[in-house]
């Protein structure tokens, strides 16, 4: 039995939609206070209300270092602290070699890398004041494992979240400050809702499980890295993906 979580507070970045939604609804349901981070105040004031009393919205736009700033102190003075960050916030615009621009590359390691180092940035001081705290990254299969066609920015965005966990996770430890990483697989969130049923069917064949993954099957990892059981692991991912990484080839799925 895990020790109960309950009182502790975390900041879910991206909270309003698919994998964030999940994490802040599993945190919320956990006990936790719940501060729900997007750019869209309604969307993150309908989540906060899913939740409950524990959790409440705060508008931010994770690229912006005074935004994630005035994140850590609404989640300190609402909460008396934070315990655990979820930086999660992504985007994964499509686009082929040749037509991407520098300012569509740009875009997305400084939404999706770059906001990382902000976030991790704003919390540090509430965290280290206390002696403690859990970082848990949103990466991906995507880049620090497999290739897909028309997301190299994306794919360079999510190693390079990887990259910047093993240092932190060093530069940290002497705070008790553990800096982890879930790596999702194909989830079923909103944000993949534009690529159609050919997608879908193409993912699902491909994955051991046959299906793609919950909002939940990434929720729990994040609660499993946030929870004291695993206070001895920093630095390290998990990858949450019914086991796509492992075919060698179609044939290797039986
Ligand atoms: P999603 O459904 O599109 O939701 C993205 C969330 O991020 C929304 O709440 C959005 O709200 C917020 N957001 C985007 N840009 C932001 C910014 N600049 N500042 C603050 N919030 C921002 O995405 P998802 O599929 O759940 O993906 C979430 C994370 O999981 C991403 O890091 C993604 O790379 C990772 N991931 C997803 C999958 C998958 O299969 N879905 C697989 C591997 C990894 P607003 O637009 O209102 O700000």
């Amino acid at each position: 039995m895990f020790k109960p979580l309950e009182g502790k507070t975390a900041i879910v970045t991206g909270a309003t939609k698919g994998i964030g939604r999940g994490i802040a609804m599993r945190l919320g349901e956990a006990g936790l206070n719940v501060l729900v981070v997007s750019r869209t105040q309604a969307d993150a004031q309908a989540v906060a209300g899913d939740i409950g009393l524990n959790a409440s919205a705060f508008v931010a736009d994770v690229t912006n270092a005074d935004d994630c700033a005035g994140m850590a102190e609404a989640a300190v003075n609402r909460y008396g602290g934070i315990d655990i960050l979820c930086a999660n916030a992504g985007i994964f615009p499509s686009a082929r070699l040749g037509e991407m621009t520098a300012a569509d590359f740009d875009h997305v390691l400084r939404t999706n890398l770059t906001s990382t180092f902000l976030s991790v940035s704003a919390v540090l001081p509430a965290m280290k004041s206390r002696k403690s705290g859990r970082i848990v990254i949103t990466s991906s299969i995507t880049g620090p494992i497999t290739g897909f066609a028309g997301w190299s920015h994306y794919g360079a965005s999510k190693a390079g979240q990887l990259g910047f966990m093993r240092s932190a996770a060093m530069e940290l430890a002497p705070w008790n400050i553990t800096v982890n990483a879930v790596m999702p697989g194909n989830i079923r969130t909103e944000g993949l809702d534009g690529l159609g049923a050919d997608y879908f069917a193409a993912m699902e064949a491909s994955i051991p499980l046959k299906r793609l993954g919950d909002v939940s099957d990434i929720a729990n990892a994040v609660l499993f890295f946030a929870s004291a059981e695993a206070g001895y692991i920093t630095g390290q991912t998990l990858i949450v993906d019914g086991g796509q990484v492992l075919p060698e080839t179609l044939t290797a799925m039986g």
